[in-house]
């Protein structure tokens, strides 16, 4: 699977989170699957954190009209790391936002030669486990 990205929409994440530094940038990029991804836009979103320099946290109100658009689909959630490599970082792989086909991660620790990395986050498919109640009957 290759992500294909018009230059223009590359320079408009970039130049967005140089923008936000010192803070973590984030937002959606929406797009399509047809086996390749292809990109069509990015959505900038506020960061909610409280520490937005080492992380991001978007609302999910601000989220879900994007979410349930089916004329301009999802296919990507994006956030910067001002400081950090383009590496998930422990929080990053516990998001809630797992169902979304692609991550994407700017690291800006050279801000003159921004690293993209994109990536697919699988959770295991059990988490957490509730104990039920049951009754063996006669
Ligand atoms: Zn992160």
């Amino acid at each position: 699977m290759i992500v294909h990205i018009r230059a223009e929409l590359y320079n408009t994440i970039v130049q967005y989170a140089l923008s936000m530094v010192p803070h973590e940038a984030c937002g959606l990029i929406t797009g399509s699957i047809h086996y390749d991804i292809q990109t069509k836009s990015f959505i900038p979103l506020n960061n909610l954190a409280r520490n937005p320099e080492h992380h991001f946290s978007m609302s999910p109100q601000e989220m879900i009209p994007f979410l349930t658009d089916p004329a301009n689909p999802v296919i990507g959630i994006f956030h910067s790391h001002p400081t950090a490599p383009a590496l998930p970082s422990k929080a990053d792989l516990e998001t809630l936002w797992h169902t979304i086909p692609t991550h994407w991660i700017l690291s800006l620790l050279k801000p003159s030669t921004p690293d993209l990395q994109i990536y697919q986050i699988k959770k295991a498919p059990l988490t957490s486990a509730h104990k039920l109640s049951f009754v063996i009957g006669q």
